[in-house]
C-alpha cells in the first residue's frame, strides 16, 4: 500500500456534481471577475468566521499585504511575526515596506510565544502577526493584552486554520483583521489561487475593497493607488461549494488526529502535537518531532509513506532573508525555530485518508522508533 501525503482528487470526486454545476453557472453567466459569486461567498465566509466583513482577494500573501497597506503600516515601521512560519507571513511585511521582527515559538504549541513578544517591541512597532500554525489557534488573549497595552494592531494569519476555535471563538475575528489563503492544499481550498480578509471593522474592509481593485469603487474613478488582487467568480463559486463541507471535513481531520494520538504515544524520542485546553485546532497538519527525523522520513518513504516538512528552511535562514537588513539589529539566529526545523515531520492527514491507511502508517512508524 502506498500513502500519498495529500490526495486532492478525492475531494473533487466527492463534490463533483456541485463543483461541475458551479462551473457551468459561472460560465453561462458571462461575468467572471467581482460579481455575484464573490459577493455571496464573502457573506457566507464572514458568517462562518463570526466576522462582520469578508473581502475576497487573490491569495493569502496578498490578504496579509493588503491588511498592512490598509493599516498604513510601511517604511519605518516594525511588525512582530513568528520566526517559525511559512515565509509568506514575513513577505507580506517586507512587501509593505516594513521591518520584520521575528519572535520564537512556544516549545509545545509551536505558536508564537507571548512571553517573548514584549522584549521585541520598540517605539517603531505597529503590529503583531499571530499565525495559527498547523491549524491550531495562537494564544490570542495573551497577544491582544500585550497589543492593547502597547497600542499595537493584531493581525491573524489564518491561512492554515479555517474554522479553528480559540476559547469557543472562531479564528478570523480574534484580532483587528485576518488573512486567509484558499490555496488548494489548505483546509478550505479553491481550484487555484484565492484568499480573503475578514474583519469587524467597516472602514478597514472598505479600504481593502479599494486596494484589491486598483483603488477604485467605481470604474475609472481611482481614489487611491491600489493593486490588482481580486478574487474571481469561478474560484468564489467553487469555494461556496467547498465551504458547505468544511465543518464535516474538519471533523474528519480531527478523527484522523485522534487515531494518530491514540495509537502513537509520546516516548522519549517521539513528541506528538500538544493542544492547550482552550484550543480547537482544525488539524491542517499533523506534525511530530523526532531527533533522527531525516532517517525516519527515509524509512517511511521506503515503506511507501509520503511525509513532508513544514518547513525545512526557516525564513531567517532562507536566501531571501539570511543577509537581509531586517535581521541585522536582531539576533540573526533563532535556536528553537532552527532546531524544530531539523526535527519536525508532517504525517499524512486529510478528510479522505482512510482508517486503514492511518493504521498502516502508525504500525510502520512504531516499528522504526
Ligand atoms: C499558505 C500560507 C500563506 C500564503 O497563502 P497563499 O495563498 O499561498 O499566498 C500564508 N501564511 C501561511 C501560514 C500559509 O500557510
Amino acid at each position: 500500500m502506498k500513502v500519498p501525503f495529500l490526495d486532492l482528487h478525492s475531494p473533487y470526486i466527492e463534490l463533483k456534481s456541485e463543483l461541475d454545476s458551479a462551473y457551468q453557472r459561472v460560465m453561462e453567466s458571462g461575468w467572471y471577475i467581482l460579481g455575484k459569486e464573490v459577493e455571496a461567498f464573502e457573506t457566507e465566509f464572514a458568517s462562518y468566521c463570526d466576522a462582520k466583513y469578508c473581502v475576497g482577494v487573490s491569495n493569502g500573501l496578498e490578504a496579509l499585504h493588503l491588511i498592512l497597506r490598509a493599516m498604513e503600516i510601511g517604511a519605518g515601521d516594525e511588525v512582530i511575526v513568528p520566526a517559525n512560519t511559512y515565509i509568506a507571513s514575513w513577505l507580506a511585511i517586507s512587501q509593505a515596506g516594513a521591518r520584520v521582527v521575528p519572535v520564537e515559538p512556544d516549545e509545545k504549541t509551536y505558536n508564537i510565544n507571548p512571553l517573548l513578544i514584549e522584549n521585541a517591541i520598540t517605539s517603531r512597532t505597529r503590529a503583531i502577526i499571530a499565525v495559527h500554525l498547523y491549524g491550531q489557534p495562537a494564544d490570542m488573549d495573551a497577544i491582544n493584552e500585550i497589543a492593547t497595552r502597547h497600542n499595537l494592531k493584531v493581525i491573524e494569519d489564518a491561512a492554515q486554520a479555517h474554522g479553528a476555535r480559540y476559547k469557543n471563538r472562531r479564528v478570523g475575528s480574534l484580532g483587528e483583521a485576518a488573512g486567509f489563503s484558499f490555496y488548494p492544499a489548505k483546509n478550505l481550498g479553491a481550484i487555484g489561487d484565492a484568499g480573503a480578509v475578514t474583519t469587524n471593522k467597516a472602514e478597514l474592509a472598505d479600504k481593502i475593497r479599494l486596494l484589491r481593485n486598483y483603488g477604485s469603487r467605481v470604474k475609472y474613478d481611482n481614489e487611491i493607488q491600489g493593486y490588482n488582487n481580486r478574487l474571481d467568480e469561478l474560484q468564489a463559486a467553487f469555494l461556496r461549494v467547498k465551504l458547505s463541507k468544511l465543518d464535516e471535513w474538519n471533523t474528519r481531520r480531527l478523527q484522523v488526529a485522534r487515531q494518530y494520538l491514540n495509537t502513537l504515544s509520546n516516548n522519549s524520542d517521539l513528541t506528538l502535537p500538544f493542544t492547550p485546553k482552550w484550543a480547537e485546532p482544525v488539524w491542517h497538519l499533523f506534525v511530530i518531532r523526532y531527533p533522527n527525523r531525516d532517517e525516519l522520513q527515509q524509512k517511511l518513504h521506503q515503506s511507501g509513506i509520503a511525509t513532508l516538512i513544514h518547513y525545512p528552511i526557516p525564513p531567517n535562514l532562507s536566501k531571501a532573508y539570511s543577509r537581509h537588513k531586517d535581521l541585522e539589529e536582531y539576533p540573526a539566529s533563532f535556536p528553537l525555530t532552527e532546531s524544530l526545523s531539523r526535527e519536525i515531520l508532517s504525517l499524512p492527514i486529510s478528510p479522505h485518508i482512510s482508517e486503514q491507511e492511518i493504521d498502516m502508517i502508525t504500525k510502520v512508524l512504531i516499528s522504526f522508533i
